[in-house]
């Protein structure tokens, strides 16, 4: 089943720019997609309809069977990480795990259960007392995971997850990212310019260009043909 249709897409900032036009796709169960092209192309753009952070200018949007066009981000089986952590710097990290769920109005106990196990999973659970600015940028980037992981949702968006991190610890955190993904066994769509990562994670690569698909593969089909 998919677990995620994008159906003639196209979105229109303002009066003018066409950022998303013809995008076409339909994304498998325990997929990890990578989106791929040249800054501009409508990555971001793409994910943030998905998210439902950016309203769709035309074509239809489904989570499983749903039509979410018009569904609120809180609403959507959906978990957004951000390249920059977006973490709220005056709460610890457990409630800065727990807020999404204290949003949804989620039991305590529910809560306590789901951030100790999300912790313990990324191996943060020693910094559940911590405000972010106590803690690395790795220790950041698992914190910022944690809280999508917790909300457990079919579908989780990764907008250059790695990209502030340095180069050691990208090629750690991308091999975390690699067994989250089968221990989870959930669906991934993850923005990146790093071919490595677009390589070593991917089950297919969609390659965009002025905001249209132009290709969509396997790793191996679209890299290491001769
Ligand atoms: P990418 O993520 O691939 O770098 P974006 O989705 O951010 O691309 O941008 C796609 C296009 O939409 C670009 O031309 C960009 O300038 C434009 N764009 C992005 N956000 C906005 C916005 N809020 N208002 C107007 N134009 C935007
Ligand atoms: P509130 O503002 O809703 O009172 P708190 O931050 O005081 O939220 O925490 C609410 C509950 O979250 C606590 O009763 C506790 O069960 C749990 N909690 C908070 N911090 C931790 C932690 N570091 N480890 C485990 N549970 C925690």
């Amino acid at each position: 089943m998919a677990s995620l249709s994008l159906k003639n897409i196209k979105k229109v900032y303002g009066q003018g720019v066409t950022a998303v036009q013809d995008f076409n796709l339909e994304i498998g169960d325990k997929e990890f997609i990578i989106f791929v092209g040249p800054s501009g192309c409508g990555k971001s753009t793409t994910l943030r309809m998905i998210a439902g952070l950016e309203e769709i200018t035309e074509g239809e949007l489904y989570i499983g069977e749903k039509l979410v066009n018009d569904v609120e981000p809180k609403d959507r089986d959906i978990a957004m990480v951000f390249q920059n952590y977006a973490l709220y710097p005056h709460m610890t990290v457990y409630d800065n795990m727990a807020f999404g769920l204290k949003l949804r109005k989620t039991p305590k106990a529910e809560i306590q259960k789901r951030v100790t196990e999300a912790a313990r999973i990324l191996d943060i659970e020693h910094l559940l007392d911590r405000k972010p600015k106590a803690l690395s940028g790795g220790q950041r980037q698992r914190v910022a995971m944690g809280r999508a992981i917790v909300r457990e949702p079919k579908v989780f968006l990764m907008d250059e997850p790695l990209s502030n991190l340095d180069a050691k610890l990208r090629v750690q955190m991308r091999l975390e990212i690699s067994k989250l993904h089968q221990r989870l066994q959930t669906t991934i769509i993850y923005v990146t310019h790093d071919q490595v990562e677009a390589m070593t994670l991917g089950t297919r690569i969609v390659v965009m260009k002025d905001g249209i698909i132009q290709q969509v593969d396997t790793p191996t089909n679209l890299y290491e043909r001769p």
